[in-house]
């Protein structure tokens, strides 16, 4: 495989994974990303769950994802010796009769075995919850800690010398010849994974981002005794096994700034306080938002930019990058340096043919 040198701009989930998988590759890499500007990665649970939405629908290409994931955060923990990568039973609770009929539905559907366990009568879970419809197990999920994978990647890139703590500069980017240009780096490939900060991009900011602000709390209860597992009962809780509890997350479409609100947090709290028995007092001690890089089609933006050779893309991953993200990087690093297709559902190709307006190409000096 030909040495080629490649600079990646975002150092969240998706650019730090993918300029290790560079690295491994024996590539020549620079990460430049900012740790100020917003970055859901730092924020999000990392929960990876196969039955998602209020349809309880099996999650997209999951069978093929989550093998992929767990690989690669198995392979991240024995490289740098850090525990990132937690499968743990995830129970969802039936809010009414119409979600237990829909959880029967799934259970009788072969292509949700290998996902749905056993129903839980209502009364057999914990005491310290609602539970006037039962719930289910729901097999094979897990959580992982993104932000230890952030900061374990981002030193080992810092001791070997390839990331900078810096907001990429897109006007500053220059094409000369085959090559590209960005301050003192030359590069044969940029690839951008800015998350949200897309939007700023001139090469790709015509694809349809929908961004979707989250937010989550850090909750304290010490009376609150938990088995090990995430409870799913309206927002989703997570018990860090020390008496905190991660609770997340709110979902809004109209609010593009990436600061918690009080609403977030009322939202939040009022949902754990409905399924929560009131003798268990909630504190909460931190407030985290973000925005979600999602897509109008709900599928990520993949691929190679239409008219200028070496830009590519690899963004939107919305709410679902914790298990996205290792096997689409796998796929796009077969097509970045192996030459083969990728597959049309991810390919931003699929918007050529829906745009007016050429891409913008005046933005390459
Ligand atoms: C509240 C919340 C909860 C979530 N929970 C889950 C969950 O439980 N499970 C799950 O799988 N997913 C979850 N998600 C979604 C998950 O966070 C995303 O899918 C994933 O983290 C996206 O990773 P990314 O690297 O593409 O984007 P980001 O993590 O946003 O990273 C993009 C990076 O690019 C940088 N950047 C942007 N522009 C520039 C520039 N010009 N120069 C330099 N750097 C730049 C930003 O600083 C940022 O660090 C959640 C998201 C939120 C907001």
């Amino acid at each position: 495989m030909r040495i080629q040198k490649h600079i990646v701009v975002g150092a969240g989930l998706a650019g730090c994974l993918l300029a290790w998988r560079l690295e491994q590759a024996g590539q020549l890499v620079t990460l430049i990303g900012s740790t100020t500007l917003p970055n859901a990665s730092q924020v999000a649970g990392g929960i990876i769950n196969p039955v998602t939405g209020r349809w309880m629908t099996k999650s997209w290409n999951f069978d093929l994802l989550i093998s992929q994931a767990a690989a690669t955060y198995r392979e991240l923990e024995q490289q740098f010796d850090v525990e990132l990568y937690h499968p743990v039973p995830l129970i969802r609770y039936c809010r009414n009769s119409t979600d237990v009929k829909r959880m029967g539905r799934r259970m009788r559907n072969p292509r949700y075995a290998n996902v749905l366990g056993d129903p839980i009568p209502e009364g057999d879970g914990p005491d310290s919850f609602e539970d006037t419809h039962g719930s289910f197990h729901i097999k094979q999920a897990a959580y992982v800690h993104l932000p230890l994978l952030l900061q374990t990647l981002r030193e080992h890139f810092i001791q070997a010398g390839i990331f900078r703590d810096e907001t990429f500069r897109h006007a500053d980017l220059a094409r000369h010849d085959s090559q590209w240009s960005y301050h003192d780096l030359q590069a044969d490939h940029i690839i951008f994974s800015e998350g949200v900060g897309m939007q700023a991009n001139p090469w790709f900011n015509w694809l349809p981002l929908t961004p979707a602000k989250g937010e989550t709390l850090i909750l304290e209860c010490p009376t609150l005794d938990l088995p090990r597992a995430i409870y799913h009962h309206r927002k989703w809780l997570l018990p860090y096994g020390d008496h905190t509890f991660r609770l997340g997350a709110t979902f809004d479409s109209d609010d593009a700034s990436p600061e918690p609100t009080e609403a977030g947090a009322r939202e939040l709290l009022d949902a754990a306080r409905s399924f929560i028995a009131p003798l268990h007092a909630l504190t909460v001690k931190q407030h985290y938002a973000g925005l979600r890089p999602s897509t109008k089609d709900i599928r990520p933006f993949i691929g190679d930019h239409p008219s200028e050779a070496g830009l590519h893309i690899f963004n939107g991953l919305g709410s679902k990058g914790a298990s996205l993200a290792p096997e689409l990087i796998r796929q796009f690093l077969a097509h970045l340096l192996g030459g083969e297709t990728l597959d049309p559902e991810i390919d931003i190709a699929r918007f050529l043919d829906t745009i007016t307006q050429p891409p913008n190409t005046d933005a390459t000096h």
